[in-house]
């Protein structure tokens, strides 16, 4: 398995298990369960979850997925930024340990930035660290401005990822985030990293993959994967695609698939905003 490794000097795999949306349909639950514990099998051992996935659903099947395997997991989850502040935070991250059945989160992440200040935050989360109930905290959707007031806050520097909308038809992290976080050491997880599903329509990049074997899932997962200090956390509720997604961990991209993908889905040409899902 390829790894990422943390400003801690963790390593976590480089493919991990997205969850959103997974939790909430009856009569999806045993394929999920499924799903998600098959990928532990394949080494995809990093599930990314949140308290707002399906408010709290996703955390609740997470802990079924994982009981009695919980130290084989890099387990991650997301504070609402409303809940942001230093008593809210505790406890936000109480009740997802619960639905987890967990006593710790490997990674805590400020879902996306909201009126309570940063520094409050970082006190949270350093408090939740010292409690021994989170090992390390990061944040998600923060663009470079924002990361640059973060990474001045005091205890600013404590951060461990940004987690942010990045897939072929979303190249624009690459101007700048991407390029000053590499500076930095700073891994970035790759959220939707295949467009929920919307970059499989896309008949070049299917017509390019089929080319050489492969599905366009597993070349569009290829690409995110071929990215240095990247984790990609693409979401399944079926076993048969998980396999698949799995798969693009043997996918080795040459110099002339990197440019008929560039061509296909061309690098930014300058700064864009961070997008959002
Ligand atoms: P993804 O790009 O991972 O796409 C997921 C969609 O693609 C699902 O509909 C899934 O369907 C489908 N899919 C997956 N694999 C295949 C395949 N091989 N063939 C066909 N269809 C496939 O989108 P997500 O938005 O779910 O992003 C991944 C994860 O990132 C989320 O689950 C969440 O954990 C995180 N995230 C974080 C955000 C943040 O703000 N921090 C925002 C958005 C996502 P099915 O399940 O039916 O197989």
């Amino acid at each position: 398995m390829k790894t990422v490794t943390l400003p801690d000097g963790t390593a976590v795999p480089a493919l991990g298990m997205g969850t959103w949306m997974m939790g909430e349909a009856r009569g999806a639950r045993a394929e999920e369960l499924a799903t998600l514990r098959r990928g532990l099998e394949l080494g995809l051992t990093l599930i990314d979850t949140a308290e707002m996935y399906g408010e709290g659903a996703s955390e609740r099947l997470v802990g079924e997925a994982i009981a009695g395997r919980r130290d084989e997991v890099f387990l991650v989850s997301k504070v609402y930024p409303h809940n942001a502040t230093r008593a809210r935070t505790i406890a936000a991250c109480e009740r997802s340990l619960t639905r987890l059945g967990t006593d710790r989160l490997d990674l805590y992440l400020l879902h996306w930035r909201g009126s309570v200040p940063f520094a409050e935050t970082i006190e949270a989360f350093e408090t939740l660290k010292r409690d021994g109930k989170i090992r390390r905290w990061g944040v998600s959707n923060l663009d470079l401005v924002d990361m640059a007031e973060l990474s001045t806050t005091p205890g600013g520097e404590g951060v461990g990822t940004d987690q942010v909308l990045y897939n072929l038809s979303r190249r624009g992290i690459e101007w700048d985030l991407l390029p000053w976080a590499k500076a930095r050491g700073l891994p970035i997880m790759a959220y939707s990293p295949i467009e929920q599903g919307r970059l499989l329509a896309d008949r070049e990049l299917a017509r390019l993959a089929a080319a050489h074997g492969w599905t366009a899932a597993q070349l569009a997962l290829a690409w995110v994967l071929d990215r240095d200090r990247v984790i990609a956390i693409p979401k399944t509720g079926h076993r048969a695609r998980l396999e698949e997604n799995a798969a693009a961990l043997d996918v080795r991209l040459t110099p002339e698939i990197r440019a008929a993908l560039d061509a296909l889905f061309p690098p930014p040409r300058g700064s864009t905003p961070l997008e959002m899902l």
